[in-house]
């Protein structure tokens, strides 16, 4: 492992990198992940590295949606299985909330290495191995998912998910929330509520918040509207103190 010293200015960034490397080497993290990785990098760049208010308020917003939904589901792949494996063993653990590995880039023995690793973080049952089910119209093998987990969900939980597939999981009726730096992508622009903010601080936060049952009123929420708060905040490039 590399030696990243405390006081380098990048020294969170450069350790998530490190296991994401870690997490290619070892099969969980494909080179497109690598990829979709830097364009984030970029964009938690502009956010200061940090959970910004905006997004403070998403994550209360989504961590009640859960709190309401009957059959919530946290869609989990080989980034963020690499980046927060605790977080989410200790989240389906704790609160009984499914999580199914779904993966874009489908192959089986992926699909099982996110499972065992998971697993070997704590993680009782995870969905994926065997998906009976695809989300319709559809292409290719990323549309395999499982009936008792996404295909029957009511809520899904998406880090860093595709466009298209995102779309069609609205299509079927479901409330999607997104984790997805990039307040512009198709995710970030279809999902019911998105959370601009790197999925390592991100997901922490919305099991605290989740099993804080925030008071939030959630039809006061307006995903496009905070979406562009956030966009105007990065291109003044001014934080404040939040
Ligand atoms: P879309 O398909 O939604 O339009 P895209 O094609 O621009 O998105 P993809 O490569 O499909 O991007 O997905 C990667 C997405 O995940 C990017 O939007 C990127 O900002 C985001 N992302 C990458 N790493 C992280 C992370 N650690 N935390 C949160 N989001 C991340
Ligand atoms: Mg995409």
């Amino acid at each position: 492992a590399m030696d990243i010293p405390d006081d380098h200015p990048r020294a969170r960034s450069l350790e998530i990198r490190e296991k994401l490397e870690e997490g290619y080497k070892s099969g969980l993290v494909t080179e497109m992940g690598l990829i979709a990785h830097g364009r984030g990098e970029a964009f938690d760049y502009l956010i200061d590295e940090k959970t910004i208010k905006e997004s403070v308020y998403a994550i209360k917003v989504a961590s009640k949606i859960l709190n309401d939904s009957q059959n919530p589901v946290i869609s989990v792949n080989g980034n963020t299985a690499a980046l927060v494996p605790k977080v989410i063993s200790d989240f389906t653990n704790e609160t009984g909330i499914n999580v199914e590995v779904n993966l874009f880039h489908r192959t089986e023995d992926r699909v099982r290495k996110i499972i065992k690793f998971l697993k070997e973080h704590g993680a009782g049952k995870v969905l994926g191995r065997n998906p009976g089910k695809r989300i319709p119209d559809l292409s290719h093998k990323r549309a395999l998912v499982t009936k008792e987990g996404i295909y029957e969900a009511d809520t899904v939980v998406v880090p860093l998910e595709d466009g298209d597939r995102t779309e069609k999981l609205i299509e079927m009726g479901k409330k999607v929330i997104s984790i997805d730096l990039n307040p512009r992508s198709r995710t970030a622009q279809e999902s019911s509520v998105t959370i601009v903010d790197n999925v390592v601080r991100a997901m922490p936060k919305l099991f605290e918040f989740y099993k804080e049952e925030p008071d939030v009123d959630i039809d006061e929420f307006d995903n496009e509207k905070n979406l562009e708060q956030i966009e105007a905040k990065i291109r003044r490039n001014k934080f404040g103190k939040d």
